[in-house]
């Protein structure tokens, strides 16, 4: 069980359709796949995804600190002792996606050494979660259909609606025909990505309040102290942080200063051991959770959706499970599939995922 050998490898996989948003828009999945190797030869991986408008990280930075600092710190280290790769880790800041990257393709490699599903090892609390799906700015009539193509296609009744465009009567347009084209079949919740003002965000609201939106996200900055302390005030539903909280540390913050009432847990920048320490914190205080997506791959989503399946709360809304969708192409020798909405976890030991190698060869783009 000790740690050999650390990898990071940086892949480009291209968008059919990319993805726009308040904070940022994606035209391929530049990410970084990490592997884990141990002394019996077992090889974990997990993904990281470069997020420099939200985290700082770029694809060769992580890379890079994998390289030059984590390997070398892992070395020689058990898939048992998880606390102490997480101080090695800690001991240089940043670098979230990089961290939980390597913690996630840790887990994998205890979970195939001890022949276990990580989901199960984690918590273990169901086998599937409901998938919520994302639509990034459009036109409302776009997005209707792209809505109503998920929805055919996969099942999906839960749809996460960018916002946060200038000026916001284009957002509440698209909220606005979404709900008259599904009346209340589906689900409905809106992310801001910080891209209003706490007013403009409390105008937009107050105008949407007849479309029974079941969370409102990061709809203007946490560091507009008082004026989103405010705006959480008013709402009548629950107000998601999810930029503002990726640490245990941001989510006691933002909830003692009255800056949120639920929160987002991703993977992503959290990976298995800090989200499950987020988790029993947002368990104790009291808080809604939603699993969200930090538009990752295939890889990225099998490892939201071990975690997201392993607790009650975290399973109890629809996961953000379907970014991958909008992928040409994934390094998956099995694509992960959605059927009448849910995403099933994987009964194989690990993450229950194998990488392609013929598909890594085509998409590395460090040689
Ligand atoms: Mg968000």
């Amino acid at each position: 069980m000790k740690i050999t050998r650390v990898e990071s490898i940086p892949f480009s996989i291209p968008y059919l359709k990319p993805l726009h948003f308040a904070s940022g828009e994606v035209h391929a999945a530049e990410h970084v796949l990490v592997r884990v190797h141990t002394d019996d030869g077992v090889i974990g991986v997990a993904e990281a995804p470069p997020r420099p408008y939200t985290y700082g990280e770029t694809q060769r930075g992580i890379v890079a600190v994998i390289e030059d600092v984590f390997a070398e710190q892992l070395h020689g280290l058990t898939l048992l002792e998880r606390e102490q790769v997480g101080a090695r880790l800690a001991r240089t800041v940043g670098n979230p996606t990089a961290k939980s990257a390597i913690d996630m393709a840790l887990w994998d490699a205890l979970g195939k050494t001890l022949g276990q599903p990580v989901s199960e090892l984690l918590g273990g609390y169901t086998d599937r979660m409901r998938v919520s799906h994302m639509l990034g700015f459009d036109d409302p009539a776009k997005m209707v259909a792209e809505a109503q193509k998920v929805r055919e296609r996969h099942g999906i009744s839960t749809f996460k609606v960018k916002v946060g465009r200038r000026p916001a009567e284009l957002d509440i347009a698209v909220v606005r025909a979404l709900r008259e084209h599904f009346g209340d079949s589906v689900e409905l919740y809106i992310d801001g990505n910080r891209g209003w003002t706490a007013a403009e965000s409390a105008r937009a609201m107050k105008e949407m309040a007849d479309l029974d939106l079941l969370f409102a996200e990061e709809l203007c900055p946490a560091d507009d102290v008082l004026g989103r302390r405010w705006l959480v005030g008013k709402l009548d539903i629950p107000f998601i942080a999810d930029e503002s909280v990726p640490t245990p540390a941001d989510v006691t913050r933002e909830i003692l200063a009255g800056s949120a009432t639920a929160i987002n847990i991703k993977t992503a920048r959290t990976g298995f051991t800090q989200s499950r320490r987020v988790h029993h914190l947002a368990e104790g205080l009291g808080l809604e959770m939603v699993m969200g997506n930090q538009i990752d791959g295939q890889i990225g989503t099998a490892c939201a959706l071990a975690f997201g399946a392993a607790f009650e709360a975290t399973s109890r809304y629809a996961g953000e499970l379907s970014n991958f969708l909008d992928m040409s192409d994934d390094l998956l020798a099995e694509p992960l599939q959605i059927r009448d909405g849910c995403l099933q976890t994987s009964s194989r030991a690990g993450l229950g995922i194998d990488i392609d190698p013929d598909k890594l060869d085509r998409y590395r783009t460090d040689k």
